[in-house]
Parts: structure tokens; C-alpha cells; sequence
């Protein structure tokens, strides 16, 4: 009687599906009191990576707190490139998480972090900013108690890093000199979002002192187009070093604030008018008495 047999078909179906894979991964904004400068804590519920570290020892003192406020192993301290608001506190960060390992996206940028630790320490150039904290002066023959660059910041194999427990930032760095010799974009799928680091300052006068010559805003300019283009289908918040989360129109914003720059410390008699001039366009932005005056220090001789 086999014929009369119903057959039993079980159908298993695919129940495991990516978003039930995928980590609960989840971001937040530390974002500084000085220079506005943002730190990122990434967490999937198990393990944490902190995207850059704070320029003063009060501000990575706080960025401490809410890191051990959240009560899961700090696993990553990525820097995203060789600028003291960026890489400062990570002295203080490695004393109160011993088991995070300091990253960078290439060797480059670890020399950059040595080379301008080295020029703070010689007063770098606006005298506007703190000291190099004393932990942060080299390792040496001299400082056996100093920093150890190379021993201590790792260069990542590849440009991802996975946080313990899931969860992938994918990171870019082949960028021309701009902002930064040297810069590290991270794009997280899960959370699409984009964090630009450098490139990126919202309602904040962009940082154009010290080395960065007319050749290297144009550049900027360029890789800010070359970004927007990359990520526009993908509509990504945009997560900037400095100031508040935005989104893609970010780029449009900041592309008119370089050409306002070059414009007007092109054009003006003096620095102060150059400094009035861009404080009317951009009224509401922060840092005209830090970034904006000498940027415009640096273009007008
Ligand atoms: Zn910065």
C-alpha cells in the first residue's frame, strides 16, 4: 500500500538569516571640549573599540570614564591619523585599559603620529595648544620611561579590524595629503555610516595651519569629492572629526568653506579682515579663535 502513502516533505527552512548574523553593533559620539574634536565608541554588546583619543588630559580623562562607565573590555584604539587632538590621550587610555591594543591603518601614519608628537614637544607652531603631555615625548636612551611608537602602536595586516564578538569597520586610507599627510577613513556597513576623520569638519573652521599649504587644500578638495562620490548611493551618516554628525551634504558644505578660504585670504589686505571676513560667512561656526586664526596666520604672511 505504499502508493497510498502521503510523503512527509519537510522543508527546512533558511531561518539563520544575515541580520540574525550580523552584531548588534552600535556607535557613540564623545565629543570633546577642546578643538570640538570627536572620539567614537564602538560597541556590539560584548568587546569595544574607541576611534581616536582627545588632545587634552581632562578630555581623555572623561573619555575614560564613559569607556569604563560601559563595562565591557576595551579591545581597539584605532588612531585615525598622526594630529595630537586625535592620538593624545591615547597615553592615558593605555594606562587605564592595559589590554587595548593601540592600530593604525599603515606604518605611514605611525611615523606621523612619532614625527608630530616629536614637533609638539618643540613647541609646534601656535603656542595655542597645551604641551605635548610628557608621556607622550619618546622612548629613548635619554627617556627610557617614554612612549614606544614602535612597539606600542601596531599597524593593522589589513584595512579591517573586527571587534571581538562581531561586528567589521572597513577602513581606506589612499588619499593624497591634505588635512593630515596621512588620513584613515572608516565605513561600517552595519551601521552605514562613514567617519571621516580629518576630511570631515561640521560648523567647525577647517584646521589649514602648520604644513598645509595651498597645494594640499586643493587636494582636500579633491578627496572630498572623490568621498562624496564613492558613498552617495549609499546615504550614510556622516560622522565628521570635528563637530556634530551630519549627513552627505556635509561635502557641498565644506567644498564652499575651502573656496571661501582661498578666496578671501587671496583678496584681503590683512588678517584681520581676512579673520572678520570668514567669521561673517560662517557666523555660527566654532573655533574662530583656534583653527580659523591661524589657518589664517598660515595663508597670510
Ligand atoms: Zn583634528
Amino acid at each position: 500500500m505504499r502508493g497510498l502513502t502521503t510523503p512527509v516533505v519537510v522543508v527546512f527552512i533558511a531561518a539563520v538569516t544575515q541580520g540574525a548574523l550580523a552584531a548588534d553593533l552600535r556607535v557613540e559620539v564623545f565629543a570633546g571640549d577642546f578643538a570640538s574634536v570627536n572620539s567614537f565608541i564602538f560597541s556590539n554588546g560584548k568587546s569595544l573599540l574607541v576611534l581616536d583619543a582627545q588632545r587634552t588630559p581632562g578630555e581623555a580623562r572623561k573619555l575614560a570614564e564613559r569607556i569604563h562607565a560601559l563595562h565591557l573590555p576595551l579591545d581597539y584604539l584605532l588612531i585615525s591619523h598622526g594630529h595630537t587632538d586625535h592620538f593624545t590621550g591615547m597615553a592615558l587610555l593605555r594606562q587605564e585599559f592595559p589590554g587595548a591594543r593601540i592600530v593604525v591603518a599603515n606604518e605611514a601614519i605611525r611615523r606621523d603620529i612619532k614625527s608630530y608628537a616629536i614637533y609638539m614637544d618643540k613647541g609646534g607652531q601656535t603656542g595655542g595648544e597645551p604641551a605635548l603631555e610628557p608621556a607622550l615625548r619618546p622612548r629613548s636612551g635619554d627617556n627610557p620611561n617614554g612612549f614606544d611608537y614602535e612597539r606600542w602602536i601596531h599597524v593593522l595586516a589589513d584595512h579591517t579590524v573586527e571587534l571581538h564578538g562581531g561586528g567589521k569597520l572597513d577602513l581606506t586610507t589612499d588619499y593624497a595629503p591634505a588635512e593630515a599627510p596621512h588620513m584613515t577613513t572608516v565605513y561600517s556597513k552595519e551601521l552605514n555610516a562613514l567617519f571621516l576623520a580629518d576630511f570631515g569638519y561640521n560648523r567647525v573652521h577647517l584646521w589649514l595651519g602648520d604644513d598645509i599649504d595651498r597645494e594640499r587644500i586643493a587636494a582636500w578638495r579633491r578627496e572630498l569629492l572623490r568621498i562624496k562620490a564613492r558613498y552617495e548611493s549609499l546615504k550614510p551618516t556622516v560622522y565628521p572629526g570635528h563637530g556634530h554628525p551630519t549627513d552627505m551634504r556635509l561635502f557641498d558644505d565644506m567644498v564652499r568653506y575651502i573656496d571661501d578660504f582661498t578666496r578671501v585670504t587671496a583678496t584681503v589686505k590683512s588678517r584681520e579682515e581676512a579673520i572678520q571676513s570668514l567669521k561673517a560667512l560662517y557666523p555660527d561656526y566654532n573655533e574662530a579663535d583656534f583653527f580659523l586664526r591661524y589657518s589664517v596666520q598660515n595663508h597670510l604672511r
